[in-house]
């Protein structure tokens, strides 16, 4: 097994690590996006709803002035019938009066509608408010968690990275170029163990005449069924030297 394997092998064992850190990551900056994301919806209903109120209270508004105007011409009316000497005129103001006083009581109902969907709208407001105060305390903790996590993740992904760089200078650049491609590849993972006549990346069994190879200097072996350079573990379970 060439020595630029063995330290690909220890490479790729740190660029795991970086990977998993970095899917960790994306993974927490994703629920912090989650949480943003609702807090807006929240706000964005709150603000829905308080512009349905307005309008509602808008529109309560103008049936009221209606109103008050209508019982106006009613009073009006009234003071009339008093002064009238027909029996004629006396009918057909009386209907007039009848006639307002019903548009009278449907602009009540109409009123009382609107007071009753305001107070439906406050009441919700008022709810929806209190959740969206106890979730933003909430979100805030849990993202200054996740930003903390995150912090150390990229701390940890910063040592590590010098760590990587270090060992990458000890690798051909030809080979350093094959293990690139290959992890694109592969998942991440360009170099496999062999064990047990299998290579670990695909568990295809391994031609027996391959394993000798493996113990050769200076000779790169690669997996017939996933291409993936290969490495065989010592006895103690570490990367073989
Ligand atoms: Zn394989």
């Amino acid at each position: 097994m060439g020595k630029n394997v063995r330290i690909l092998a220890q490479l790729q064992e740190i660029d795991l690590k970086i990977d998993s850190s970095r899917g960790e990551t994306q993974a927490l900056q994703s629920e912090i996006h989650s949480l943003e994301a609702q807090t807006e919806e929240k706000q964005l209903e709150i603000a829905q709803q308080k512009s349905e109120l307005s309008a509602v209270e808008e529109e309560k508004k103008i049936l009221e002035e209606n109103l008050a105007s209508e019982s106006d011409s009613i009073a009006r009316s009234e003071e009339r019938l008093r002064e009238i000497k027909t029996q004629k005129e006396y009918q057909a103001v009386s209907k007039e009066i009848a006639a307002a006083k019903k548009v009278k009581a449907d602009l009540e109902d109409q009123i009382l509608q609107k007071i009753t969907r305001s107070d439906e709208l406050n009441a919700l407001v008022t709810e929806k408010e209190g959740y969206l105060r106890e979730f933003e305390v909430n979100s805030s903790v849990r993202k200054g968690e996740l930003r903390a996590r995150i912090d150390q993740l990229e701390a940890d992904i910063s040592a590590v990275s010098v760590a990587r760089d270090e060992t990458a200078k000890a690798v051909a650049p030809a080979m350093m170029k094959r293990y690139e491609t290959l992890r694109e590849k592969r998942q991440g993972v360009a170099i496999a163990e062999a064990k047990g006549g299998s290579c670990l990346g695909c568990n295809m069994n391994l031609p027996p005449q391959l394993f000798n190879s493996l113990f050769k200097e200076d000779t790169y072996v690669t997996c017939p069924h996933c291409q993936r350079l290969l490495f065989m573990r010592d006895a103690g379970g570490d990367v073989a030297e």
